[in-house]
C-alpha cells in the first residue's frame, strides 16, 4: 500500500558502505522523502545539531568511528527522540536487544529487502505523527501517571521519584505507559513484546524481565521486594499503582 507523505518528512540516513547509502537515499527520495546522508557518526551529529528538523533516522550499527548502538544511546540521553530505525549486519538477537535497549525503535537485519525498509520508515513517522498530534492536547489519563512515590509525565518525558527528577529511556516509558493503561491486568512478555516493542520473538522474552527489572530499579522501594511491578509466575507481569 502506497502512502506518499504529504509534506517532505526529513529523514537521516547514517551509513558508510557507499553503495548501500546511495541506493537508500534514491528510493527513499522516490518514496517523496527529503534525504540526507551521513558516511560517519560525527557526521550525523553535526546534521543533528544543524538541523533539528528530522522526522526519522536510519543508523547503520557498523560505523566507522563509533557504533550505531551508542550514537543511538547518546541521542537519547541528550533528549533527542527522533524515530530510528537501526540496520544491523547480524540477525543475532543480542544485537536486537542492544539496539532496542539505546533507544532505537526499530530494526532490520541486513541484507534486508528495500520495501520492508521503506514500510518500517512509515511506520515510525506513523507513530511519530500519532505522538505529535496527542502532544498538544494531552489525554490527561495517558499524559500523567502517579503511583507510589512517582509522578510521571508522558508529554514531556518528566520523571519525578521522591521529589527527584530522573531520567528513563523512551522505551522505559513506553513499557511504563502501557503498563498505567492496563493497571492490575496480568500481562504476559508476549502481549509486552508486541505492544511496546513492536516485535513478534520468543527469543527476546528476557528482554522484557530487564526492563521490568529497570523499572522496578527505578521505582520500587525495594526493588526485590516490588509493590507495584509484580511478577506471575509462569504468566507474566501485573502493574498494580497502588502498591500491593
Ligand atoms: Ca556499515
Amino acid at each position: 500500500m502506497s502512502e506518499p507523505p504529504t509534506s517532505k518528512r526529513r529523514l537521516l540516513v547514517v551509513e558508510d558502505e557507499e553503495h548501500l547509502a546511495a541506493g537508500l537515499k534514491l528510493n527513499l527520495e522516490l518514496e517523496g522523502y527529503d534525504v540526507t546522508l551521513a558516511i560517519t557518526a560525527k557526521e550525523a551529529r553535526q546534521a543533528l545539531v544543524e538541523s533539528e528538523a528530522f522526522d526519522a533516522l536510519v543508523l547503520d550499527v557498523m560505523l566507522p568511528d563509533m557504533d550505531g548502538f551508542e550514537l543511538c544511546a547518546r541521542l537519547r540521553e541528550a533528549g533527542n527522540f527522533v524515530p530510528v530505525v537501526m540496520l544491523t549486519a547480524r540477525s543475532a538477537a543480542e544485537d536486537r536487544v542492544r539496539g532496542l535497549e539505546a533507544g532505537a525503535d526499530d530494526y532490520m537485519v541486513k541484507p534486508f529487502a528495500l520495501d520492508e525498509l521503506l514500510a518500517r520508515v512509515r511506520s515510525v513517522l506513523r507513530r511519530r505523527a500519532w505522538d505529535n498530534r496527542t502532544t498538544p492536547e494531552p489525554e490527561p489519563k495517558a499524559a500523567a501517571l502517579e503511583f507510589g512515590r512517582a509522578i510521571v509525565d508522558f508529554s514531556t518525558h518528566e520523571v519525578n521519584v521522591h521529589g527527584e527528577r530522573i531520567k528513563l529511556t523512551q522505551l522505559e516509558l513506553d513499557l511504563l505507559r502501557y503498563f498505567s493503561e492496563n493497571p492490575r491486568r496480568v500481562i504476559s512478555r508476549q502481549e509486552l513484546l508486541e505492544n511496546v516493542w513492536k516485535v513478534r520473538s520468543a527469543g527476546s522474552a528476557r528482554t522484557v524481565d530487564n526492563f521490568i527489572s529497570r523499572l522496578r530499579r527505578h521505582f520500587e522501594l525495594r526493588p526485590t521486594q516490588p509493590k507495584h511491578f509484580l511478577s506471575v509466575r509462569g504468566a507474566g507481569y501485573r502493574f498494580v499503582p497502588n502498591g500491593e
